[in-house]
């Protein structure tokens, strides 16, 4: 068998195979690169539409490997749900950005009493919402690092919640009743049927990054914003705010705002990147 390291899968003539051994390679990598910190967050800012001002962050885990350099998330986040270890790594995340956003806030003009105080997202994979230990855990971690649970959103795929029955509703609702924000992440990509918001414990919708691919063309599909518009109306209507991801460009962050985002991220405002970056914008924005 061949093992794991270096770069030669790169030179590999069976690409198949060379995926196939990465990932095994980075499967069983993965618990001791946990223990020995090989991972980083790093956060992109969510703007309010409105007035551009910082919104929050969203947390987005990255692995430095030691050989093969930083690793996205849609790299090992699939290994990590099939193996269990998203549960101790999750932890890690939520532990690691709640400390970081109630730092934010304790270092923002006005400190933890700002009017509007800085807000932290972090994903949730559907092991994870499985996990019995999730609400204690996230309860936990708000009370040690003194972050109130109305500046915290998990983040939950539509797809994760296609079908969820009661059980796996609770623990959502639970933290929904401490103030948690619960948010429906990539919307739009699967195929819940909007009459299925209202039994579901969420306050926000994360249009997919499709809808504001599609608020590039030139001119933009009718069509497009009509669904759009219908969207953000059903939403407000059910009291959710609705942010878009993946703005790249002013004209979208325009359109998206007169169809009545609320808030929005992309490579328009900020790559994701180190939390300095983050507490000089939230300084910036106070002045
Ligand atoms: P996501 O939650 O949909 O996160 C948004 C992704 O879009 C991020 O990719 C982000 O870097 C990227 N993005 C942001 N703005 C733009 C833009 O303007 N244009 C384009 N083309 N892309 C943009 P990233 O960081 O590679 O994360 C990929 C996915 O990995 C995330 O998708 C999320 O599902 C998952 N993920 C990331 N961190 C975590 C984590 O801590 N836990 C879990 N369970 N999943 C995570
Ligand atoms: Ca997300
Ligand atoms: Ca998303
Ligand atoms: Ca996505």
């Amino acid at each position: 068998a061949k093992s794991a390291g270096g770069n030669r899968f790169e030179y590999a003539d069976d690409e198949a195979d060379a995926r196939a051994i990465t990932r095994h390679g980075l499967t069983t990598a993965l618990p001791a690169a946990l223990e020995r910190g090989e991972f980083f967050i790093e956060y992109q800012p969510l703007v309010r539409l409105g007035d551009g001002s910082v919104h929050g962050a969203e947390a987005l885990v990255r692995w430095c490997h030691p050989q093969h350099g930083v690793l996205g998330p849609d790299r090992f986040i699939p290994l990590a749900e099939n193996t269990g270890l998203i549960v101790p790594l999750g932890r890690w995340v939520l532990q690691e950005s709640v400390r970081q956003a109630r730092f934010w806030q304790d270092e923002a003009p006005g400190g933890g009493k700002a009017t509007r105080p800085l807000r932290i997202n972090v994903n949730l994979s559907p092991t994870q919402l499985h996990h019995p230990g999730l609400v204690a855990e996230t309860v936990d971690v708000l009370e040690r690092s003194g972050l109130e649970p109305g500046a915290l959103c998990l983040e939950v795929t539509e797809s994760a919640l296609i079908g969820a029955d009661d059980d796996l509703l609770k623990p959502l609702r639970q933290l929904a009743e401490m103030g948690v924000d619960i948010a429906l992440d990539d919307f739009g990509t699967g195929y819940s049927n909007l009459a299925n918001l209202r039994r579901l414990p969420v306050s926000v919708l994360k249009l997919d990054r499709s809808f504001t691919q599609g608020m590039q063309q030139h001119p933009v599909d009718p069509v497009d914003i009509k669904i759009v518009e219908g969207i953000v109306q059903l939403a407000h209507s059910l009291e959710l705010a609705v942010t878009v991801e993946g703005v790249e460009t002013s004209a979208q962050a325009e359109q998206l705002r007169q169809l009545g985002c609320d808030t929005a991220q992309g490579w328009y405002y900020a790559r994701p990147g180190a939390p300095d970056r983050i507490h000089s914008l939230v300084l910036a924005d106070a002045i």
